[in-house]
């Protein structure tokens, strides 16, 4: 479920400036002096997020629930690397881009309690730089050879892409696979960028009624199931998040077993698992992931079954009909001096 896309676009788009005067990545260009037509822009931009990502996402579904790939459609091929990475490749050779995504399968429905807004907080930190690429370096190459990325962090997801030429499909498998093992983060970068995450908070939040009504109607349905808690978390919360818990979530998640590859545009199947072998195949798998197990919802309350009978039947088999109904029914009248009996009763 799709709850929470980052209109971040970094890259070579404009950014609007922090007002601690760190450069904030994304958002197109707003203008903070044209708050609704920022607003807007906005919300047109976290759609665009949104529906890029549902299309993803029905793709990804489609060609596991497909099997192999049909002859009138594209050679779509599936493959699983020793090291438990999941690939798709999708050719498309109508012209000479490449999409490439890599899918973690965690989101904020598997933050622990009193973490939350962690697994969007690591997809920001996810750009701090590596030993091998210092921060800023993954974002400046895709800036100069004109390609495009994002990232966006859901309920049950977190993802990335780049679209650039397909020439440069090797470089940026390069840094992705780097940086799901190798990210460095210090307090430098880990306490600065969350105060770009609370800022966000702010814009996309605290200063939308029609956010905060949808953070409380969402708490208010989901009883039980992480669902009800809000994406980018809340607030008390998020401003304790630090280093640790961002490290801790990152080794936990991010690990080649726990991601799909998803590599869309003009390349073959064959080419593709020759680099994601020399990229992606080098990263050791960290740990095992435990199966998800998420909290169930309880049935509503009055809902039928409710109370432990069977479902559609009565509310409450066992329990006492009060002392005057019972009376009422041996002397052998269907109904109450008021009419029905209630509708809980019958039988
Ligand atoms: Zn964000």
């Amino acid at each position: 479920m799709m709850r929470f896309g980052s209109p971040r676009r970094r890259g070579p788009s404009p950014t609007w400036a922090h007002p601690s005067g760190q450069r904030t990545r994304g958002f197109r260009s707003f203008s903070l002096r044209r708050p609704q037509l920022a607003v807007r822009r906005l919300r047109s931009a976290a759609f665009c997020a949104l529906c890029a990502a549902a299309i993803a996402s029905m793709v990804v579904t489609w060609v596991m629930a497909s099997g192999p790939a049909k002859a009138e459609g594209p050679q779509i091929s599936y493959f699983t690397l020793d090291n438990g990475l999941e690939v798709v490749v999708i050719p498309d050779h109508r012209t000479p881009v490449v999409t490439h995504m890599i899918w973690y399968r965690v989101g904020s429905a598997d933050e622990q309690a009193g973490k939350s807004g962690l697994a969007h907080f690591l997809e920001h930190l996810m750009f701090k730089g590596t030993d091998k690429n210092p921060q800023g370096r993954f974002s400046q190459t895709l800036a100069t050879i004109g390609g495009q990325e994002n990232a966006f962090t859901t309920a049950d997801y977190t993802g990335y892409f780049q679209r650039i030429a397909r020439e440069y499909l090797p470089t940026v498998m390069e840094f992705e696979a780097d940086r799901m093992a190798g990210l460095v983060l210090t307090n430098d970068n880990v306490l600065p960028e969350r105060d770009v995450v609370l800022e966000e908070y702010n814009m996309r939040v605290a200063n939308s009624p029609e956010a905060r009504l949808g953070e409380q109607v969402a708490a208010a349905l989901y009883l039980n199931h992480p669902y009800g808690r809000p994406v980018i978390g809340w607030r008390p919360e998020l401003e304790k998040l630090n280093r640790e818990d961002a490290l801790d979530f990152y080794k936990r998640f991010y690990t080649p077993n726990n991601a799909v590859v998803v590599i869309a545009g003009d390349v073959t199947g064959a080419e593709v698992k020759a680099l994601v072998e020399k990229t992606y195949g080098k990263v050791a798998r960290r740990t095992e992931i435990a199966p998800r197990l998420r909290p169930q919802e309880p049935p509503p309350a009055g809902a039928p079954g409710d109370f432990g009978g069977p479902a559609g039947g009565p509310a409450q088999p066992a329990a006492q009909l009060p002392r005057a109904l019972q009376r009422h029914r041996k002397a052998g009248a269907g109904r109450s001096a008021r009419g029905a009996v209630p509708r809980a009763r019958r039988r």
